[in-house]
């Protein structure tokens, strides 16, 4: 059998084995003290989200403070992790879409960043690493002008909620994901197990259901704690024009249970999205071909859906197949996640 290291297929694998010494700071409302101690083992350079960014962290890393009390947070951890002879740096989050964004809000950001830095740490940061890696000249000479170098290369870094057991989830592919779910959901939205990500981009009246307690997102009306098979026999009970589930279906008991829950859920024709795992991803081929005893330690899945068979479970409970898509990749094997959209009859 071939032996290579399971963590091969983990994507986080090589920036955590390389690395360690470079921390982009993103939510240390969540990672505190595990941060302090690997900053200490490690004596590693932390480029720190400021409080320009609080938006960004309220909305992806499920933070409960005030803007003001997560200015006054970060100013007291930040001050004390400088006292232990921390290097710190500016991490600043601007656009995805730089295009749309003026100059005067790249120059607000970047400079609330720096001043944050002057100000309240009493710190003259020499760099600065943009979030997303998402940049454009504007902003490197915005930096400049500040006497700030851009770091304009990816380097191996972590994240600092890597550092946690529970890792808040924040990449590109839940962005596109998200982004694709809210261009065909529309109405009334019911969104299972949506606590880990929230859903930002859906638009209609959203209801949220998770088994895990978590604050009410500011574009969800409702969101309810529990198992959503559970539900069933309540006022809810056919009323959505939509169910979204992501991320989700590989990690249940039933899947055909699944599919016939989901439709008493929805009204006549409201329609069903889903986005899993793809089997035909070249590290799951690869995993898959070196690891037939299974490995549950990797990612706890319960299945892996072949297109063909998945939309054979839904037709067996009444759905039609409207659509399936790849989330992260026009190209098959590069592509990890498929977007399933289905219609109740
Ligand atoms: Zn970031």
């Amino acid at each position: 059998m071939i032996s290579i290291p399971s963590e091969f297929f983990n994507r986080r694998f090589f920036h955590e084995t390389f690395g360690k010494r470079v921390i982009h700071v993103e939510a240390p409302h969540l990672s505190k003290n595990q941060l302090e101690n690997h900053l200490r083992k490690y004596n590693s350079t932390c480029y720190c989200i400021t409080p320009v960014n609080y938006d960004y962290v309220r909305k992806n890393l499920g933070c409960s403070l005030s803007k003001k009390e997560f200015h006054a947070f970060l100013k007291e951890f930040y001050s004390s992790i400088k006292r232990k002879g921390i290097n710190l740096q500016l991490h600043v989050h601007i656009s995805q879409e730089l295009g749309k964004v003026p100059f005067s809000t790249k120059r607000k950001l970047i400079g609330g960043a720096y001043n944050f830095f002057k100000d309240e740490l009493k710190i003259t940061p020499k760099e600065i690493v943009y979030g997303w890696t998402s940049f454009d000249d504007d902003c490197i000479n915005i930096s400049k002008s500040l006497g700030l170098k851009s770091v304009t290369y990816k380097h191996f870094h972590i994240y600092d909620f890597w550092l946690k057991q529970s890792k808040p989830y924040h990449n590109r592919s839940v962005d596109s994901r998200q982004k694709m779910v809210s261009k065909i959901a529309r109405g009334k939205i019911l969104d299972i197990g949506f606590a880990d990500n929230p859903n930002y981009y859906l638009r209609g009246e959203v209801t949220g259901i998770d088994m895990k307690k978590t604050s009410t997102p500011n574009n969800y009306s409702k969101c309810i704690v529990g198992n959503f098979n559970s539900l069933i026999n309540s006022k809810i009970k056919e009323s959505f024009d939509a169910v979204t589930a992501l991320e989700f279906i590989e990690h249940i008991e039933n899947p055909s249970e699944f599919f016939r829950n989901c439709k008493k859920f929805l009204k006549r024709g409201g329609i069903l999205i889903l986005t899993t795992p793809t089997p035909y991803y070249w590290r799951t081929i690869l995993g898959n071909l070196a690891y037939p005893k299974g490995r549950a330690t990797i990612i706890p899945h319960l299945h892996d859906f072949i297109p063909r068979i998945l939309n054979n479970v839904a037709m067996s409970e009444g759905f039609e197949v409207v659509d399936v898509k790849n989330v992260n990749s026009k190209i098959p094997f590069v592509n990890w996640q498929l977007l399933y959209v289905y219609k109740k009859k």
